[in-house]
């Protein structure tokens, strides 16, 4: 894995469960969603309402969006 992989994971940035983006955990470009105690983040408002109508479905990450 390269560095600049290694710190952006574990530095401040999420992944994106709908996309697999890196997103800024203080600035998601698509906010933000909690679920089941757990807050996930977005790199846009279309993988948010894409996460929100299936989140189990991605949080298990049997579901991906295709791109
Ligand atoms: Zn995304």
């Amino acid at each position: 894995m390269a560095s600049w992989i290694a710190n952006m994971m574990g530095r401040g940035t999420a992944t994106d469960p709908v996309c697999g983006m890196h997103v800024s955990k203080k600035n998601p470009r698509g906010g933000t969603h909690e679920h089941e105690g757990k807050t996930y983040y977005f790199c846009g408002p279309g993988c948010r309402a894409e996460f929100q109508e299936d989140p189990q479905g991605y949080r298990s990450g049997r579901k991906r969006m295709e791109m």
